[in-house]
C-alpha cells in the first residue's frame, strides 16, 4: 500500500511493477490516444482506480481530477447510485437494437429530458456520442429544409473559436484555424463564419457600444448568407475546447433573435455546459432562450458511458417525417443503450435531488477568491471563470510534457493545452481539495521548464 499524502507534495518514489511496464510499452507503441503523436507520444499515465474526485496512478499516487474526465465526471468516481444503476440494468438486459424495439430506461430518459430542456424541445433523438449528436443535430436542420423545398439552406453559420466534435459536419464548423480545416479542406463542407463573441460574460454590454458593434457585424452575416443557411450553431455562454472563452448572454439572445428573424434553425451545442457546468442546469438559461435544435452528451451519464442526446422542436420533427424521405436518415447501431441510459436516469436523479446548483456555485466562488489572483503573475494573460469552470491563459504556450509530470507529482490531474490551464472539477469537489488545484497551478507558474518548449 502506498502511503503517498497529497498534501505534503511529496513524490513518493513508487515504481511501475515488471507487468505495468509491459502495459505501458504496448500502450505506448500500439494504442492511439487523443491528440497524440504514436512515433514520438507523451507518456499516459496509467491508472489503477479512481473514487470520488481522487484518481490513484498504478505507481499508488493518488492525485486529485481538475478535469472530471472532459466536462463528464460530474457527480465523482465509483459512485454507489451510478453502480447500481448500471449492474440493475445489466441483470435485465445490457442492450437491444432500437429499430423495431423500445425500453424503459430509453423512454424514462426521454421524458426526463424533454422535461428539464428548454420548452421548445419535445423530440428526442438519443445516440452514442457528442460528435454524432453534432452531426444529427447537422442532419436535422439540413433534412428540414429539403423537406419544405428549400434545398438552397444547406450550410452553417457559426462562430470562430468553436468547437463541436471530430467528425466530419462537426469539423466543418470547428473554429477555421485551430481546428483541423487545413489537412482536410478537401472534404470538409465550406461554412460561414461570423467573428467571435468578444465581450465578456462580466463586462457591461452597453460599454462603448462594443455589444451593439459585435451584433451588427454579425448580422451582416445573416444579412448576406440566409438564403443559403439551414442553420447557425453555437456552444452557449462557453467556448469549451476552442479556448474557454466566456461571453455575455446578450450575445446569445442576439444570436437566437437574428435566426427567427432570418428563418435560420438554432442549433445549441451544450455538450460541454449541459448538466450544471455554468450554474445553470443548461447554459441557455443564462439568455433565457429556447432553441430549436440542441445536443447534450458528457455529463449526461455522469461520465459513466457514451451517450448523447439532439433534441428537436415538434415542426421540426414532423417537417422531416411529413417530408419525401419519410423518416429521419440516422439510426446507429447502439443508438439508445439501455445501459447507458439506465446510468444516465440515475445520474439525473442525483442532479434534481442533490444540491449541484450550491455545490457549483461554492466552486465559482472559490475560484473568484484564490483563482483570480493569479491574474498579477507575470506569466499570465487572463483568467476566466464561470460556475464550475476556471481557466488560467498565460502568455506563452505550455510545454505539456513537463507541465503535466509537474502536476503529477503536486498530486492533482490537470492537462492543460496551448496557453490554456483550465479546470472544471467534479461538483463534489471540496475547498480543500480546489486549494490543492490551485496551489498546484501557482506553483507550474513559477517553474520555467513547464513553458519552454
Ligand atoms: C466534447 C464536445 C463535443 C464532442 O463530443 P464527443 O463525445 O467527444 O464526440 C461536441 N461539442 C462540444 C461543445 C464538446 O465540448
Amino acid at each position: 500500500m502506498s502511503t503517498f499524502k497529497i498534501a505534503t507534495g511529496l513524490h513518493m518514489n513508487n515504481k511501475h511493477t515488471e507487468q505495468q511496464k509491459e502495459l505501458l510499452n504496448f500502450d505506448r507503441e500500439n494504442i492511439w490516444h487523443p491528440y497524440t503523436s504514436m512515433s514520438s507520444p507523451l507518456p499516459s499515465y496509467l491508472v489503477k482506480s479512481a473514487q470520488g474526485v481522487s484518481i490513484t496512478l498504478a505507481t499508488g499516487e493518488e492525485i486529485i481530477d481538475g478535469m472530471s474526465s472532459w466536462w463528464s465526471v460530474i457527480h465523482g468516481y465509483n459512485h454507489p447510485v451510478l453502480n447500481k444503476a448500471l449492474i440493475e440494468q445489466s441483470k435485465d438486459f445490457s442492450h437491444v437494437m432500437f429499430g423495431g424495439l423500445t425500453h424503459e430506461p430509453a423512454i424514462t430518459l426521454s421524458q426526463k429530458l424533454i422535461k428539464m430542456t428548454p420548452k421548445t424541445l419535445e423530440r428526442v433523438f438519443i445516440c452514442d456520442s457528442g460528435s454524432v449528436a453534432v452531426e444529427v443535430a447537422i442532419k436535422m436542420a439540413i433534412q428540414y429544409w429539403v423537406s419544405k423545398d428549400k434545398k438552397c439552406k444547406h450550410k452553417m453559420l457559426t462562430v470562430r473559436n468553436g468547437y463541436h466534435g471530430d467528425t466530419f459536419a462537426a469539423m466543418s464548423v470547428c473554429d477555421p484555424v485551430n481546428g483541423m480545416h487545413q489537412i482536410f479542406e478537401q472534404v470538409l463542407f465550406k461554412n460561414h463564419f461570423a467573428p467571435a463573441p468578444q465581450v465578456k460574460f462580466h463586462q457591461d454590454w452597453y460599454a462603448d457600444d462594443q455589444g451593439e458593434k459585435e451584433i451588427t457585424a454579425l448580422e451582416a452575416m445573416f444579412n448576406e448568407h440566409h438564403h443559403e443557411l439551414a442553420a447557425f450553431i453555437i456552444e452557449p455562454i462557453v467556448q469549451g475546447t476552442g479556448g474557454i472563452r466566456i461571453y455575455h448572454p446578450e450575445y446569445l439572445k442576439a444570436c437566437h433573435r437574428l435566426c427567427k428573424q432570418y428563418d435560420v434553425l438554432f442549433i445549441a451545442d451544450e455538450i460541454a455546459t449541459g448538466f450544471g457546468r455554468t450554474g445553470k442546469m443548461f447554459a441557455c438559461e443564462w439568455a433565457n432562450i429556447s432553441p430549436d435544435i440542441m445536443c447534450v452528451g458528457k455529463a449526461l451519464t455522469g461520465g459513466y458511458l457514451s451517450l448523447a442526446a439532439t433534441l428537436c422542436s415538434t415542426d421540426i420533427a414532423n417537417t422531416i417525417s411529413n417530408g419525401e424521405a419519410g423518416c429521419f436518415m440516422h439510426g446507429p447501431t447502439f443508438m439508445g443503450n439501455a445501459l447507458a441510459c439506465a446510468v444516465a436516469n440515475a445520474s439525473l436523479d442525483l442532479l434534481a435531488t442533490n444540491q449541484w446548483q450550491q455545490n457549483v456555485l461554492t466552486i465559482e466562488k472559490y475560484l473568484q477568491e484564490h483563482l483570480s489572483p493569479l491574474i498579477n503573475h507575470s506569466r499570465v494573460q487572463d483568467v476566466r471563470i464561470l460556475g464550475a469552470i476556471g481557466a488560467v491563459e498565460t502568455k506563452q504556450p505550455v510545454n505539456m510534457a513537463k507541465i503535466q509530470k509537474r502536476f503529477v507529482e503536486l498530486g492533482v490531474w490537470i492537462r492543460p493545452f496551448g496557453k490554456l490551464i483550465y479546470i472544471m472539477p467534479p461538483f463534489i469537489t471540496t475547498r480543500k481539495q480546489l486549494k490543492s488545484l490551485i496551489v498546484a497551478i501557482a506553483a507550474v507558474l513559477n517553474e520555467d521548464e513547464c513553458f519552454m518548449l
